[in-house]
């Protein structure tokens, strides 16, 4: 999510940081902009490049925008219509709204809104929030927006743009990451500190959890919402989410891959001739753990830059095509070497199992799979997707039995002690530990 308030070009740098962001979903992406008077969008299926072009970003002309690129959860929310931000027009105004993050409660709140007449043309929890929004008999928009956030449970950040204002909102608990920014005079907000860099915005501060940040004409002002606000952002944004170049809680993701890395080589030496690791997110954990080890790193394996993130395909064959399009071993660099083969994270196996077999194939005596996180075992409820316990390998296997499904002469895996060593406190780590930040819903 981006977005911008007071600049003559806020479509065009909506789009140069929604490309900025485009790692974090490829599965459809929109911009919304207000000139004040009136607010328009366009939004399509796809990547940022394929959907904006030259063209498109001079005909959304305004001085405020927010904009989003869509990862979906199993394939559920797919579709034109949940593409964001949704754009609702009323005699009263207009109101875009996107989200990242998932309500534990969303069903429940759509079902009794639907029992009050409410009717959906999405199955976005988006369009439950501006249910929620528009049917608050309170006058001011802030006042509606607070009475909307109230009912809300689980993992959210929020966008609200109106021809009035930018409106920005992080649930109690901090799951999703947000941040401040200024450009200018102008105001920025993103998911990753990355959207700034790009557009030459200058970092301000993280949005605190809980918080509601309102901005227009008049400036800036903020709120706190909860009681008892506290942070547990999302462990798997340091492991594989984020962008290295993007600063996460003053921590950079790069730095922090790489640390998670040399502890990973401090709990789990292994014997070899060669690091290497699985481009591109693992890349900063292998140099890690061959810095400590004081083994050479070297390009193991080579991905085509032409092949989205595997994981984001919806269908497990999909994924599985994925992962054979998307990488290749370098012979000359694995072959009659031990190779310790660093990957930054263990869900279904699918990775682990593929390029365990890559490397064996093209001549590697030994392959050693090191996982620079704890083994996922938990299923998470706050929009990642990694729903079931039944598709998470480690939650069904030994250690020893996965070594053998994959294939691998050993593998290891990150202790829960030794990334809160490294990135401290105010993490969810809920679905390697299973401590759940929130309660959760009755499944
Ligand atoms: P798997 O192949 O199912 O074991 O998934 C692990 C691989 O997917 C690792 O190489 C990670 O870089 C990547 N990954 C881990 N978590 C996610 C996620 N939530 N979404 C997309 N990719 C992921
Ligand atoms: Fe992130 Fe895991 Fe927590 Fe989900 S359960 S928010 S993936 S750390």
């Amino acid at each position: 999510m981006f977005g911008i308030w007071g600049h003559p070009q806020a479509s065009r740098l909506t789009y140069y940081a929604l490309h900025s962001l485009q790692h974090r979903g490829q599965e459809g992406t929109g911009i919304v902009v207000t000139d004040g008077q009136n607010m328009q969008g366009r939004k399509g299926e796809g990547l940022v490049t394929d959907i904006f072009t030259v063209q498109s970003m001079a005909e959304l002309k305004g001085t405020a925008a927010i904009g989003h690129v869509r990862y979906t959860i199993g394939g559920c929310d797919a579709g034109y219509e949940n593409v964001q931000p949704l754009l609702f027009r009323s005699s009263t105004g207009s109101l875009a709204l996107c989200h990242s993050g998932n309500l534990l409660n969303g069903p429940e709140l759509r079902r009794q809104l639907e029992e009050q007449g409410s009717i959906f043309q999405t199955s976005s929890d988006a369009e439950v929030v501006a249910h929620l929004i528009r049917r608050s008999r309170l006058p001011a928009l802030k006042e509606q927006v607070k009475s909307a956030l109230a009912l809300l449970q689980g993992a959210y950040a929020f966008l609200l743009l109106t021809e009035q204002e930018l409106i920005a909102a992080l649930d109690p608990q901090g799951l999703r990451p947000l941040s401040l920014g200024r450009l200018g005079e102008a105001w920025v907000i993103a998911a990753e500190s990355c959207a700034f860099d790009i557009i030459g915005a200058r970092f301000a501060r993280d949005v605190q959890p809980g918080e509601l940040i309102i901005i227009s004409n008049q400036g800036i002002c903020s709120e706190n919402l909860s009681n008892a606000p506290s942070r547990n952002l999302c462990a798997m944004e340091y492991v594989y989410f984020a962008r290295p170049d993007s600063n996460l809680a003053g921590i950079n993701v790069h730095t922090a891959r790489k640390e998670l890395g040399r502890q990973l080589a401090r709990e789990c030496p292994v014997e070899a001739d060669v690091v290497t690791g699985v481009p591109d997110s693992s890349l900063s954990a292998a140099i890690g753990y061959a810095e400590e080890l004081r083994i050479p790193y070297e390009m193991g394996l080579v991905k085509s830059r032409y092949v989205g993130r595997t994981f984001i395909e919806p269908s497990p064959s999909l994924r599985e095509q994925g992962v054979k399009l998307k990488l290749s071993a370098v012979r000359g660099v694995v072959e009659g070497k031990r190779v310790a083969l660093v990957d930054d994270s263990f869900v279904r196996g699918t990775t682990g199992r593929r390029i365990t077999r890559l490397l064996k194939e093209a001549g590697a005596k030994e392959v050693h799979l090191l996982i620079s996180s704890p083994p996922i075992k938990y299923p998470c409820f706050y929009g990642i997707d990694t729903l079931s316990s039944r598709e998470l390998l480690a939650a069904n296997h030994s250690i020893a039995e996965i070594t053998e499904l994959i294939g691998a002469d050993s593998l290891h895996f990150l202790s829960e002690e030794g990334m809160r060593r490294v990135l401290g406190g105010g993490l969810c780590m809920a679905c390697f530990t299973g401590n759940y930040p929130t309660s959760l819903p009755k499944l």
